[in-house]
């Protein structure tokens, strides 16, 4: 006891034996309750004013304190809640109110009962002193924070608010974690300073600590650092140790690649060089795009068919058999691949023509062109050169491009398998050059046995035999095949079919493919005849038979849709039925204009598409003598314009036309469907009867349809593509023609059931042309 702190209060209090727990005044803190002794100083507590001393034991581990097993020193508390809980215990909320010793103890039977002295807090006056040591506590109370990770960063907000130094310590005492002896001595410490003191000191020595486990923890950290280091180090050996593994991997690539080299069998340049790869393969690192580039080549190369071939024996009866089984009619056709093949078999090492199929979109080029592999009994490979303008896809690529890669035809090649195929190059006449080279004559080396047996690709880099390959080349039309090309070659023409040839194929050829293709059998599905002639008639316009093939193909879909549905008996597609699967026909079966006009003439043209008709007309106007013509027109067909007009001018008399005439007219010359282009000069005739026509106003007969060059001085001149216009004039419903004299042979050569009731004049001379058409009439223009 200390002079300055007298006792103020004596009082009987029952007293609570706390273990490990000291309570300091201003302290709100739960207890949890068990031992009987304390329940019953609780349960006298709330008898009264609810006030108890709680005082710590010495040992906490007695579980039944004597007097002397409890400090004397201890704090009064207000009970703030009692619960009991279901096991017998109870959870009190204490509040301490202030210090207070023990002096005597008067009742230790069923409580301990005590008389306590009560030691309020004194004021200090906070001097210079006492507030720098007041910091230096909160300073220091700041510091432990930092190393205290268990306490929240707001509490030193609390604590440094706090002006009272008493209850500065007493805050910080309930916070920092320490001994309980070492709080039990801060709550004897009834002198302020002192308390502060030792306050001071405690906080410095736990911080002390704190720093020392901190440190500890690093050096734990870094050995487990350590440990992961190794760990990474670890795994980083065993990417290296894949990589080694990789490296025994290129061996084996290698090796694979010396293996192929040596079976392969290659020509002896051609070996060498790939073992100059080879060995670069093997100098380079084995991820690098160089090593890449090699590989590529190297497969390539490797792929190629440098000895493979198939055997052939060209049995020209087998060869007809298959051609016949394959196509309906193409008697023509056939016949002339069946002679090219005989003379290839008893000269087998002439040189011979590049065979080359003329004909519309779907007349069966590119079918006939896998017969012909099928006959000899060679593979089939095909390439389009359609749009092709660059050198470069012919020859391909030098290896230092990026990218590069061979040519189509030397890619081609690795397709066919064999270096014997049957090669349709397809639509020759579609080719077209630019600054990027001539396509055209690189193609030129492709099928030039001269140069063929040794074609240089550039991506190859050494050359390639093409001699034992069999070309056959195809084309829309004759005309835009580059000349050098077209020297070389033996045109097949394929004119186009007949409606009843369509039917023919339709159902011989054409159905028994697309309901295989759609999973139907023949006991299942039928369209009638005339529903297919209807699809061609009314869906198709086309010499060929490609959309009808799509239209028959669409037909089928919907059946087939049909029995997925649940249908379980045949459909039968009749004519009235056509349009229910296809919609409203795309064309009306229409006859053509067969009325007589003035100023218009029909011809008969031959496009792209196969034939067609075509109106040609000339309208007269008073003018200065100037000749129009539109309607996408070329060089060809304007020049036989122009030789129609010397024509007619040169008719001056006989027509009735005034001096001059040219000079006071306008004459307009212009071909409907403007967007088509339209070239050649077999609409001559035409034309010259259209334009005297319109120049007389004498009326040109509808029912004739005509073809043929003019000269200058009206001389009717033959002209090519003659049965596809034939056939295009009887789609148009036309019986009457007029062609040039010169073409009547050919005409003979046309089959008879295409000829057979058509009238036909043949015609030398344009006056011819006019005698027949051009009909009496009054009105002149003149
Ligand atoms: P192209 O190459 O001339 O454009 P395709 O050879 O592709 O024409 O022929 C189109 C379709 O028509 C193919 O299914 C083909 O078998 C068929 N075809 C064409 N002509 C005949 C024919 N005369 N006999 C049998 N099928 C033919």
């Amino acid at each position: 006891m200390t002079e300055e702190n007298e006792i103020k209060e004596i009082m009987e209090l029952p007293l609570l034996a706390s273990r490990g727990v000291i309570v300091f005044p201003h302290m709100v803190i739960p207890l949890l309750v068990g031992r009987d002794k304390s329940v019953a100083a609780l349960e006298e507590a709330m008898m009264e004013e609810k006030k108890i001393i709680i005082a710590a034991q010495k040992d906490e581990t007695v579980e039944e304190p004597d007097i002397d097993d409890i400090y004397s020193f201890g704090t009064i508390a207000e009970v703030k809640q009692l619960v009991k809980l279901p096991n017998g215990m109870i959870k009190v909320v204490v509040e301490g109110l202030e210090r207070a010793e023990v002096i005597d103890y008067l009742d230790t039977e069923e409580y301990f009962l005590v008389e306590a002295a009560s030691r309020p807090e004194e004021k200090v006056e906070v001097t210079t002193n006492v507030n720098a040591l007041m910091r230096t506590v909160v300073k220091e109370f700041e510091e432990y924070i930092k190393y205290n990770r268990n306490l929240p960063a707001e509490t030193i907000m609390s604590v440094s608010n706090i002006e009272d130094p008493g209850r500065l310590a007493d805050v910080i005492s309930s916070q920092v974690e320490l001994k309980y002896k070492q709080l039990q001595e801060l709550l004897e410490a009834t002198d302020i300073i002192v308390r502060l003191e030792k306050m001071l000191n405690l906080l410095q020595d736990e911080i002390e600590v704190l720093k020392i486990e901190q440190d500890i923890n690093k050096r734990v950290k870094k050995k487990v650092e350590k440990n992961q280091k190794e760990y990474y180090l670890r795994e980083k050996m065993k990417v290296i140790q894949d990589e080694l593994d990789e490296d025994k991997s290129t061996t084996d690539e290698i090796d694979d690649y010396c293996e192929k080299l040596e079976e392969a069998d290659l020509p002896e340049k051609v070996a060498e060089k790939v073992e100059e790869e080879i060995e670069k393969l093997d100098r380079t690192p084995n991820m690098s795009p160089e090593a890449t580039v090699i590989r590529n080549y190297l497969d390539c190369i490797l792929d190629l068919p440098w000895n493979k071939e198939t055997d052939e024996e060209i049995d020209i009866k087998n060869s007809e058999e298959i051609l016949e089984a394959d196509h309906y009619g193409l008697k023509d056709v056939k016949e002339r691949i069946l002679e090219y093949l005989a003379v290839r078999k008893i000269a087998p090492a002439k040189k011979s023509p590049i065979l080359c199929l003329v004909g519309a979109p779907g007349v069966g080029k590119t079918s006939l062109g896998r017969s012909i592999a099928r006959a000899l009994d060679r593979d089939f490979v095909r390439l389009s050169l359609g749009g092709v303008r660059d050198e470069a896809e012919i020859r391909g690529h030098r290896r230092t491009y990026i990218g590069s890669r061979p040519g189509r035809i030397i890619n081609a090649m690795r397709d066919a398998g064999s270096k014997n195929p049957v090669f349709l190059l397809d639509e020759v006449d579609k080719m077209s050059s630019d600054f990027r080279g001539d396509p055209a004559s690189a193609l030129l080396e492709v099928l030039d046995p001269e140069q063929n047996k040794e074609f240089g690709d550039h991506y190859l880099e050494v050359p390639f035999d093409l001699s034992q390959v069999l070309f056959v080349t195809t084309a829309n039309v004759a005309h835009t095949i580059p000349a050098p090309l077209l020297d070389r070659m033996e045109l097949i023409e394929i004119p186009g079919y007949t409606e009843d040839e369509k039917l023919k194929i339709a159902e011989g050829h054409l159905l028994p493919k697309i309901y295989e293709d759609h999973g139907l059998k023949e006991d299942q599905i039928n369209i009638s005849s005339n529903a297919i002639l209807k699809v061609i008639r009314e869906y198709t316009r086309e010499a060929g038979v490609r959309n009808l093939e799509r239209k028959l193909a669409a037909i089928t879909r919907k059946v087939a849709k049909e029995f997925v549905e649940g249908r379980d008996h045949k459909a039968l597609v009749a004519v009235n039925s056509v349009e229910k699967h296809l919609g409203l026909p795309d064309y009306e079966h229409q006859e053509s204009n067969l009325e007589n006009r003035v100023g218009v003439a029909t011809g008969l043209a031959y496009n792209q598409a196969g034939g067609d008709i075509l109106d040609i007309e000339v309208a007269v106007v008073p003018g200065k003598g100037e000749l129009t013509l539109t309607g996408s027109l070329g060089d060809v067909m304007k020049e036989s314009a122009q030789a129609a007009l010397s024509y007619v001018r040169s008719k001056q008399n006989e027509l009735n036309l005034s001096d001059g005439f040219y000079k006071k007219y306008d004459i307009h010359i212009h071909v409907p469907q403007g967007a088509v282009p339209k070239d050649g000069p077999s609409a001559g005739i035409t034309i010259a009867i259209a334009l005297a026509s319109a120049l007389t106003g004498r009326k040109v007969r509808g029912d004739y349809a005509m073809t043929g060059e003019i000269s200058l001085r009206g001389r009717v001149l033959p002209i090519g593509g003659l049965k596809t216009k034939i056939l295009a004039g009887r789609r148009a419903g036309i019986e009457n023609f007029i062609l040039p004299k010169k073409n009547e042979n050919k005409f003979k050569e046309i089959e008879k059931e295409i000829t057979r009731d058509l009238n036909v004049s043949f015609v030398s001379h344009m006056d011819e042309v006019m005698e027949l058409l051009l009909l009496e009439d009054e009105n002149h223009a003149d």
